[in-house]
């Protein structure tokens, strides 16, 4: 029999993520030093970790509501509206998911029928596109640039704008580039949106974690496209717990979305997941009630690992703009006539440290590699000094 043949031809065309062929020569080697992994250094703060416990203590072992426990849901609107400056009801208006990642494959399924155009921007996180077309969609992707610092220009956006458009897709602050959004921009772009009848999906994961006044040690502004006059009726807002919480292995996010399209999400969501963990719903609830204090000191101490990256990446003459948001540098190694591909591999081949070629987030990351600081200082420094050797050799 072939298999193959049986696989559905939609999922066929997807090429297997860029990363997964570079992570497993990594896992391969010894004492590699890897800015590779795009997620926290830290365990779960010990008091959300403690609450999953108490509540497994408590025999809390069942199902919960489709759209997850109604404390959680309570939590998440008040904290949305503290954050984020837009309300959403916690009867109708927020969905409980398995992370980002559930949540955005729901509003792709919810929204798209087949040959429905999504507007995303590009470098990206790797599964908009394969999101997209999964759904059926078809993904057009706008190139964001280095010498715009990585931000979205609306005047791109209406370029890329038809009659088939129906969604946009945005992530500030942006994996992988660590980009966001100048404010009157993303005025422009919520108008365009208004304009053309648009579906936005705002993937603001990131969120808590921007760098404003005193080199960042300051939280930056972070403004989100939900509270814009007129979007709150258009917009998926989508947040999880993974990035500011460090909580990645309790799978949990949200989406927040008027009822109709809540209720559309939830439908998938009821058949294809039925919930999210109880457990990890109630250390969610933890965090949103205590967790405030930790994530800051955390963000600090991101805040710390840039400026030491933007030092060494200046030091040993890599251009690379200086990120508002997560925990990402994006350097700029286009001079050494390589592609990201093969600067990335050699540079582990030959230095044993992992960086992400751009080309993993779309081939508008072409010429760049990510660099995940969300790693030890002394082992920043390290890698650091050892991309000076290798650039030093390529020149
Ligand atoms: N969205 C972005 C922009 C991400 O970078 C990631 C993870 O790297 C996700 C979503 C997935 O998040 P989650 O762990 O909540 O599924």
């Amino acid at each position: 029999m072939n298999l193959e043949n049986s696989i559905a031809e939609h999922l066929r065309a997807i090429p297997r993520s860029g990363i997964r062929d570079f992570f497993e020569l990594v896992q391969g080697r010894d004492d590699v030093i890897s800015l590779g992994v795009g997620e926290p250094d830290y365990s779960t703060p010990w008091h959300i970790r403690e609450a999953a416990i108490y509540s497994l203590e408590k025999g809390e072992t069942s199902y919960t509501s489709n759209f997850g426990l109604m404390t959680l849901r309570r939590e998440i609107s008040n904290y949305v509206e503290d954050q984020f400056d837009v309300q959403y009801s916690p009867d109708d208006e927020i969905l409980v998911t398995v992370g980002v990642s559930e949540a955005l494959d729901l509003a792709f399924r919810a929204l798209l029928n087949p040959g429905d155009e999504v507007i995303f921007h590009q470098p990206c996180y790797v599964s908009y596109h394969p999101g997209i077309v999964m759904a059926r969609g078809v993904g057009i992707a706008i190139e964001t640039k280095a010498e715009d610092k990585f931000a979205l220009m609306a005047d791109d956006v209406e370029k890329h704008i038809t009659d088939k458009t129906k969604i946009l897709v945005i992530n500030f602050p942006t994996n992988p580039t660590g980009a966001v959004e100048p404010v009157e921009e993303l005025e422009k772009i919520a108008a365009l949106a208004i304009k053309h009848n648009l579906i936005v999906i705002s993937d603001e994961i990131y969120s808590e974690l921007t760098y404003g006044d005193d080199e960042g040690m300051q939280r930056g502004e972070h403004v989100s496209i939900a509270s814009l006059p007129g979007m709150k009726e258009r917009t998926i807002l989508l947040h999880g717990f993974s990035k500011a919480f460090a909580m990645t292995g309790f799978r949990l996010g949200y989406a927040c979305a008027p009822p109709i399209l809540t209720e559309a999400m939830m439908k998938i969501h009821q058949y294809a997941m039925l919930c999210a963990p109880i457990t990890s719903q109630a250390a969610a609830v933890e965090a949103l009630q205590n967790g405030a204090g930790p994530v800051e000191e955390m963000r600090q101490s991101y805040a710390m690992r840039r400026n030491l990256m933007l030092n060494r990446f200046e030091k040993i003459g890599v251009p690379c703009f200086s990120p508002g948001g997560a925990f990402y540098m994006f350097p700029d190694v286009r001079e050494f006539g390589l592609s990201s591909s093969e600067f990335a591999f050699k540079f582990l081949e030959q230095e044993n440290v992992a960086a992400v070629p751009g080309s993993a987030f779309g081939e508008a990351g072409e010429g760049f590699v990510r660099c995940c600081y969300a790693t030890a200082i002394d082992k920043l420094e390290v890698a650091l000094e050892r991309m000076g050797d290798f650039v030093e050799r390529l020149r």
